[in-house]
């Protein structure tokens, strides 16, 4: 959690200022400065749930569509209670910075409700996902923005998302990404997103020459994205030290047993009561002596005194905004070796879009098929990166930050105010 001097440190800043630093690297025009860090469109709804017990709770629901100019607007949908306008709104912009960074045809969106689904049951869910829906409906379709998973929603969510625009549009197949396979979703999206931190990781390793087999890490966030991240990287001979949920932290200095934590959480539905590893506290993941630290849950967790505290010598961010402002500054100062949101965690949204083509096309792609084309985005991204960092020695998120944004730019040039 952020400390206090952190805390007025938000999401929508911490965007705001990575795109503003970018802007002022590149000389952006002053016009463009200001058409690419407002949104196109905010949508505020209420979301009133009655409970299996037939008392009512109301929840504040959001959709941000942040710029559409390269294409629909795309990006997750999240719940939990720290969702609001200014989270939602510094998530939509880092969707257009990704999908244009990665060269896909999508704009950037994000939505959320500030709901904590561990209070509620599975019909509770399904009814609140069905009203959100439907209030925010009219601003969604697979040629406007096109809705996806993220923090506490998952495949299930997505099926009821497809069942209620479908209800009132027709069926709609293309509306959503990140669905079941049964229901029109494609093979090797939920890994996705986690594969694709592991290929960006690898491609710096080879372009930085670092013996991945060698190193260390540890892994904040067991849920779809850290759960996939640590089984690749283990798979490329990392040594996953720790791994965390909100039950804590788990440690091994020999090495994590990915595979029976992931058979703990199929079982018993997260990390809490795991025997392969010593319990420590998140804060202590944080700071532990690894290689390697892979946010993969909340933003704003490196913050003014855990980038003091962290001691791995590279960030690999599987999470959206896992650095504030302050965080950044001292991670800069101490050197670390910082892989951005931006460009680690784009493997998700790149396989919803080969999804949605999918879909529109309806015509299924085979895993190995998806697998190769997201490594080749992956990397191709990740070189592209690389190489502007280098050449203009700045951190690779101010160079991924440039080349989106002179995409974002061009594409609105084009296209006429
Ligand atoms: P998820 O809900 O599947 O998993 C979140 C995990 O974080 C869970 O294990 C949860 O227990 C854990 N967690 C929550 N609070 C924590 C805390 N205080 N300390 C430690 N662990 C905590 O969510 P996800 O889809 O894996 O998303 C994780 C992050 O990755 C988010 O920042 C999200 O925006 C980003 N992301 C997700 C995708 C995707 O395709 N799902 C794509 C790109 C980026």
């Amino acid at each position: 959690m952020p400390d206090k001097a952190d805390e007025r440190v938000s999401i929508g800043q911490t965007a705001l200022s990575q795109f503003n630093h970018a802007a002022e690297v590149m000389k952006l025009d002053e016009e463009f400065r200001v058409l690419l860090s407002i949104p196109f469109r905010e949508v505020r709804v209420e979301v009133p749930l009655r409970k299996d017990d037939g008392s009512l709770v109301v929840y504040q629901g959001y959709r941000v569509q942040f710029n559409g100019a390269r294409g629909p607007f795309k990006g997750g949908i999240r719940y939990h209670p720290h969702v609001d306008m200014d989270e939602v709104t510094g998530l939509a912009a880092l969707m257009a910075w990704k999908t244009a960074l990665i060269d896909i045809p999508f704009g950037g969106g994000k939505g959320g409700v500030n709901v904590d689904p561990r209070d509620h049951t599975i019909y509770e869910i399904e009814r609140l996902t069905r009203k959100f829906i439907s209030r925010i409906g009219r601003v969604l379709g697979p040629y406007r923005d096109i809705p996806a998973p993220d923090m506490n929603t998952n495949a299930q969510v997505m099926a009821w998302i497809m069942d209620e625009y479908s209800s009132r549009q027709g069926f709609s197949l293309a509306a959503v990404t990140g669905k079941p396979l049964a229901l029109g979703g494609s093979a090797g999206r939920e890994a996705a997103t986690g594969r694709g931190v592991v290929f960006c990781f690898a491609e710096v390793a080879r372009l930085e020459g670092w013996d991945v087999a060698g190193m260390s890490a540890a892994i904040q966030g067991f849920g779809n994205v850290g759960s996939y991240a640590a089984l690749f990287l283990s798979e490329l001979g990392v040594r996953v030290a720790a791994i965390s949920d909100v039950s804590g932290a788990y440690y091994s200095k020999k090495g994590v047993d990915i595979q029976k934590a992931l058979d703990h959480v199929a079982a018993s539905g997260g990390l809490e009561g795991f025997t392969g590893a010593d319990k420590i506290t998140n804060e202590e993941l944080l700071a532990l002596d690894v290689d390697v630290l892979v946010p993969a849950a909340l933003g704003g967790v490196i913050n003014r005194k855990t980038a003091h505290d962290m001691k791995a010598r590279i960030l690999l961010e599987a999470a959206n905004a896992p650095v504030t402002s302050i965080g950044e500054k001292i991670l800069d100062e101490k050197d670390v070796y910082v892989i951005p949101d931006v460009l680690a965690n784009a493997g998700g949204v790149t396989v919803s879009y080969f999804e949605w083509v999918q879909n529109i096309q309806q015509f299924d792609w085979e895993e190995k098929r998806v697998n190769d084309e997201l490594k080749k985005i992956m990397t191709r991204a990740t070189q592209e990166v690389h190489t502007l960092a280098k050449d203009k020695k700045i951190a690779m998120r101010t160079a991924a930050f440039i080349i989106a944004i002179e995409r974002v730019a061009m594409a609105e040039k084009l296209r006429g105010i």
